[in-house]
């Protein structure tokens, strides 16, 4: 039996905290250090093998004579080759979400026409800030502005976490200006995108994380216990990125009014389906403006809103709070200078392309696009909910995550993997998610993944031993005591992707 068996056979199965301290008290035996070596150098060669697949040329310097365009062309069309099919036909969740070819068409020829365009320089492009200030307000539209009192504003960001990370420091700075907050706390379900942790690291804000109950909804009571003095923020998805569960962001947003303090819905996965998905008579629980507690809303142009990949929106109530995320310098040798988000220059063509998507879809567009997918969701739903092994994780609409009770679900995701699926790994309840987009909605595609998804299900039963490349992986992260070591795998593996392939 190897260290990893030992593990998942008796660790796994302590408390926590014991698991922990045999583990560490155990961990500098030497064969134990060479087992768990060995255990980790197996896993980085298969996880090097698929993040280098390709036998090209590479370039550590910069070639002595440029590379004759037309080579570089072709040497990427032949990459494109490769890696087209599988997002093209269906076979991964997520990541892209339009992708007709005519869709895509377009958006380079916009591109191309921009693509010199920096919004840092407005005096030379005041189309830039003309397609921005439409997009976002397109956006707050959309999200409930004109049906409340405030004016809603915003900015256009690099993505969703670029669009997280600016409301927490616009928060955080706020509060340290009008409530003389210098130890500041977010309050967030676990649930919530790891673009909140990131915030709470980069800008030194302490993070409180509270529990969803059992349909995965953050848990409104342990929010109002988790809300002090210092609170500057409470946050809500709409909906989540695991399980694709909209918090209870009436109750959250009013329990934030009432405390006075922000309130952020994180609908940068549903911004651009829920409000079409309402005005298709979808039951869905209100999460935008229209609360008058809800203080900003992150929602992904680049997601459902079909742009290119690189823009989000980033909305505030009112211009006073949106002033907090503005930097600005007066005394620099450089001259005025000023930039409304992170990056000083910004690619233009990024934000002309977000608008040309938006006006090209229409809300006819938006509106067929959401039946489309919410149906193609439903017989998912459906289909799993014939295989008795799974079960469904809450009630969601199109990402829709599933686990068994009697097998290891990774083992499943492992078995998709080889039949050509992309799908996502989840822990803490291990499950695995298939979020829904255009690409699932052409004839044949979902059957095609409950077929897949059946004869995965059968495989592992036949073959439970078989444990293929993640799910040892997920296993470790899953304990406590070596979840340090999938922390320093991460790391490596980050590290991987930036060394040049040696041919
Ligand atoms: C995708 C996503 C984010 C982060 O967006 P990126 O564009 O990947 O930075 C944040 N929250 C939710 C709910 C998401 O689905």
């Amino acid at each position: 039996m190897n260290l990893q068996a030992i593990i998942e056979k008796y660790l796994s199965r302590l408390p926590e905290g014991i698991a922990s301290r045999i583990f560490n008290s155990i961990k500098d035996i030497p064969f134990v250090r060479k087992e768990i070596q060995k255990e980790i150098d197996k896993m980085m060669a298969e996880m090097e093998s698929s993040a280098k697949p390709y036998k090209v040329e590479s370039f550590p310097q910069i070639p002595e004579q440029g590379m004759d365009k037309k080579d570089i062309l072709s040497l990427m069309e032949e990459i494109k080759k490769k890696e087209m099919p599988q997002w093209k036909s269906g076979y991964v969740s997520g990541a892209v979400y339009h992708g007709d070819d005519a869709h895509i068409n377009f958006l380079n020829k916009v591109y191309g026409l921009n693509s010199q365009s920096n919004p840092l320089h407005s005096d030379i492009w005041p189309s830039a800030s003309k397609y921005e200030a439409e997009v976002i307000s397109m956006t707050a539209h959309m999200l409930g502005a004109g049906q409340t009192g405030d004016e809603i504003c915003g900015s256009v960001s690099s993505g969703g976490t670029e669009s997280i990370l600016l409301a927490m420091k616009t928060y955080r700075d706020w509060a340290r200006e009008k409530k003389k907050i210098r130890d500041p706390e977010m309050v967030v379900p676990i649930t919530a995108h790891a673009a909140f942790d990131k915030a709470a690291q980069y800008f030194n804000i302490k993070m409180v994380h509270i529990p969803v109950k059992d349909d995965y909804k953050a848990d409104v009571a342990a929010a109002r216990k988790a809300i002090t003095k210092n609170t500057i923020v409470l946050v809500g998805s709409a909906p989540s990125f695991p399980h694709g569960v909209i918090d209870p962001i009436a109750e959250l947003s009013d329990l934030a009014q009432k405390r006075r303090i922000g309130f952020h819905t994180d609908a940068c996965l549903g911004g651009f389906v829920l409000p079409w998905a309402e005005k298709l008579g979808y039951d869905i629980p209100a999460f935008d403006f229209r609360l008058p507690g809800v203080t900003s809303i992150s929602a992904d142009t680049h997601k459902y809103g079909y742009a290119a990949k690189g823009t989000s929106v980033i909305l505030y109530r009112g211009k006073n709070l949106r002033r907090y995320q503005y930097f600005k310098i007066t005394d620099w040798p450089g001259g005025l200078y000023f930039s409304p988000t992170f990056a000083g220059s910004r690619p233009g063509a990024l934000s002309a392309a977000c608008w040309a998507a938006l006006v090209a879809m229409g809300e006819k567009g938006y509106l067929e696009a959401t039946e489309k997918i919410l149906q193609t969701a439903k017989e998912i739903k459906e289909g799993i909910r014939k295989i008795p092994e799974l079960h469904i994780l809450g009630d969601p609409l199109w990402v829709i995550a599933f686990g068994s009770k009697d097998m290891n679900i990774y083992q499943v995701m492992e078995q998709m993997t080889h039949k050509g699926w992309s799908l996502n790994g989840l822990h803490k309840p291990p499950c695995v998610h298939i979020c829904v987009t255009l690409r699932h909605t052409r004839p044949g595609i979902a059957g095609r993944f409950l077929a897949d998804l059946t004869d995965a299900v059968a495989h592992v039963k036949a073959h439970p031993g078989d444990k293929g490349q993640m799910a040892p992986v997920y296993g470790m992260a899953a304990t406590i005591p070596f979840r340090g070591l999938v922390g320093d795998m991460m790391e490596k593996y980050i590290d991987l992707l930036y060394t040049v392939e040696q041919k």
